[in-house]
């Protein structure tokens, strides 16, 4: 029991991308970060994801059958309760003490289910010398029943076999039904970890440890059942857009109050909190487009955030305040007049229309002194 297990296993996903029909998908070390957005390997990536997306119940079933081959055990959990209850119940099982857990602070999953809390709460220590470790899933193989495990320290392949157990956490969107695109995901996710590329493992089995997977619902199926929004599901949360996005960039992190952040959060938050909480996110946007232009996956964000809006103004989400406040905004953006008026009459207007949630979520940022089209004028009548 030893690394070859794992090389193998490498080696199989190297193989199943040189063998691929089109020949180009092996990806070469100067490419990173240099793929064009709409560059073939990348519409691949975008194709097979959508695919998995798709046809989530089929990939997933196909993805336990090739994992639980190898004695690897799976539970499904529909929110964090689950999984801290099957948690609990793994925890005493193994009367573990100690908990290896690399990268808490850069995994998104761990954030999102606040493991953190969850360590504390059970008077758990974190030790790279541990009875038990957790590790976040990057992306499951349907095909092949495999996880990459992407930004691992250089002893985690062999903790991967001395470790009594290994348990893993994914969330049910992190699917992909082609094993041999690993290293391009490897290279697009590394992006959100610092751009260089991240040491990758793809894991199979360990024999002779216990490996339990945790795939985590947690409201993505709510998403899952617009057949249009579906597609924000394929995001790989690469962080591109965030980079570009004038209003993340203005905003920053703390308004979300959330692990989510950027475009992509303005479409889904809602659906993965509440509604009531979440609904101004989709607001927060431009409609500029430079996040799709950084996507790899040449996600249609605008779209889908138009979508978010228009199904929120269908089903009645927003109360008669955020409607007053929209036909007033419509008015005033419509009058060439109004938007060149007063500075102090566009905050009154803002203020006195705005529901009590919106004012308590978004504050309004200083107003400009005058308007571009005021200036632009400015400028021609003094040249
Ligand atoms: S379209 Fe919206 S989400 Fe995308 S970069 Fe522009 S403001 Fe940000
Ligand atoms: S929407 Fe596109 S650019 Fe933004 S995080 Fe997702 S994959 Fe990356």
């Amino acid at each position: 029991m030893d690394n070859e297990y794992y090389s193998n296993f490498i080696d199989a996903s190297n193989k199943a991308i040189n063998n691929s029909s089109s020949g180009s998908y092996k990806l070469k070390e100067d490419d990173a970060n240099t793929l064009p957005a709409n560059s073939p390997l990348l519409v691949h990536l975008a194709n097979s994801l959508c695919k998995s997306i798709e046809n989530m119940d089929e990939e997933l079933a196909r993805f336990e059958k090739n994992y639980t081959s190898s004695n690897n055990s799976i539970f499904w959990a529909t929110d964090y309760n689950d999984v801290f209850i099957f948690l609990k119940k793994i925890i005493k099982l193994q009367r573990a003490r100690r908990v290896r857990l690399p990268n808490i602070n850069s995994s998104t999953i761990f954030r999102e289910l606040g493991i953190k809390y969850f360590l504390k709460d059970e008077n758990l220590t974190l030790s790279d010398d541990a009875d038990i470790q957790f590790f976040a899933v990057d992306m499951m193989f349907s095909d092949s029943g495999s996880l990459l495990l992407l930004n691992q320290s250089n002893n985690t392949l062999s903790k991967l076999t001395n470790t009594s157990t290994n348990i893993f956490f994914a969330t049910i969107d992190s699917l992909c039904n082609s094993s041999s695109l690993a290293e391009i995901l490897q290279q697009e996710i590394s992006y959100r970890l610092g751009g260089a590329r991240q040491d990758m493992i793809i894991f199979k089995s360990s024999p002779n440890c216990n490996n339990y997977l945790f795939i985590i619902d947690n409201q993505r199926t709510n998403i899952l059942k617009d057949s249009f929004l579906r597609q924000s599901l394929t995001c790989i949360n690469c962080g591109r857009c965030n980079d570009v996005c004038p209003i993340y960039q203005t905003i920053g992190d703390e308004p979300y109050n959330n692990v989510f952040v950027g475009p992509i959060a303005s479409i889904t938050l809602p659906y993965l909190e509440t509604f009531e909480s979440y609904k101004h996110v989709p607001y927060a946007c431009t409609l500029c487009g430079r996040c799709e232009k950084v996507c790899p996956l040449s996600l249609p964000i605008r779209d889908l955030i138009i979508h978010v809006r228009s199904s929120f103004l269908a089903e009645g989400i927003l109360d008669k305040s955020d409607r007053r406040l929209m036909a007033v905004m419509r008015k005033i953006s419509f009058s060439r007049n109004k938007l060149n008026g007063a500075r102090f009459l566009k905050k009154h207007l803002f203020l006195k229309h705005a529901s009590p949630s919106l004012r308590k979520n978004r504050s309004l940022p200083p107003l400009a002194h005058e308007t571009f089209n005021k200036s632009f004028k400015k400028k021609q009548n003094n040249a």
